[in-house]
């Protein structure tokens, strides 16, 4: 079968897709996506990501604290999580990590929070999902002391500089690039996205955010990745069948649990 689109990360079972979310996930499927990964962000978030999951049987989840939230997590709520991880459809933990640019957390308890569910991944065997805004160095510093190379996983939304990548790239994971890799102004992050290894790229929407350029304004959504693939394929130079099957190929080495799902058929 031809590979399709994957979306690895959306808010798809966000209140935004409220009123139209079956006719978005139709679009989605219309345009050739073939997968998607809805991201938790907290508890309550993380059960509606896994029920959704549950629900389409094209949707998989992750569960986890963001760190916008991480001032409300409790011991309790990360033993839940660890509960709740254990369902199949759920690839990997996160969205978790550290964001000093919009700092609605302290950044003590950001760290602990994020520490905290590297230690559950690592336990549950799941790779993770990281978030990062402004805090490269203490995000590594912190990958280092949590063996974060054992659990792997994806840097979501890269914004960092070169030498961030390298790093996360030397520790085994995948960056992955939303819609803003397409707006005028991003030239830093498309030389990065050029110079990093093809197997190690994603593609994501982060919808209901970062709409590409071509539809920016509007609510994004998962059929939109159709933009960033295109950009993506351009910045390396291939077809863009070729540069789907690298991505489909590079979702199988991000999210190991894949195969145990063979009854989905639109697996990449
Ligand atoms: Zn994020
Ligand atoms: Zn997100």
């Amino acid at each position: 079968m031809e590979a399709g689109l994957v979306d690895t990360h959306c808010h798809l079972h966000m209140d935004n897709y409220r009123k139209d979310r079956q006719a978005v996930i139709e679009r989605a499927r219309k345009e050739g996506v073939t997968l998607m990964i809805t991201i938790g962000i907290d508890l309550g978030d993380s059960q509606a990501a896994l029920a959704l999951a549950q629900g389409e049987k094209d949707v998989l989840c992750t569960l986890g604290f963001h760190p916008h939230g991480a001032g409300r997590v409790t011991r309790e709520d990360l033993s839940l999580l660890e509960e709740m991880a254990r369902h199949e459809k759920v690839v990997a933990l996160g969205e978790m990590g550290l964001d000093y640019y919009r700092d609605l957390s302290p950044r003590r308890v950001q760290q602990r929070v994020f520490a905290d569910q590297l230690e559950l991944a690592k336990a549950l065997g799941k790779p993770v999902v990281i978030h990062c805004r402004d805090a490269y160095r203490d995000l590594i510093r912190i990958m280092r002391e949590h063996q974060a190379y054992q659990v792997r996983g994806i840097i979501h939304c890269f914004s960092g500089d070169w030498n961030a990548a390298l790093i996360f790239l030397d520790m085994g994971f995948f960056l992955s690039f939303a819609g803003n890799l397409t707006y005028p102004r991003a030239e830093n992050l498309r030389e990065i996205f050029k110079k990093t290894p093809g197997d190690r790229l994603l593609m994501e929407t982060d919808a209901p955010f970062l709409t590409p350029q071509d539809r920016r304004g509007k609510r994004n959504e998962p059929a939109f990745i159709k933009y960033t693939y295109r950009l993506g394929a351009k910045l390396k130079g291939l077809e863009l069948e070729d540069w789907i099957n690298q991505v489909a190929i590079n979702v199988r080495g991000a999210f190991p649990s894949l195969p145990n799902l063979h009854y989905i058929e639109s697996l990449p």
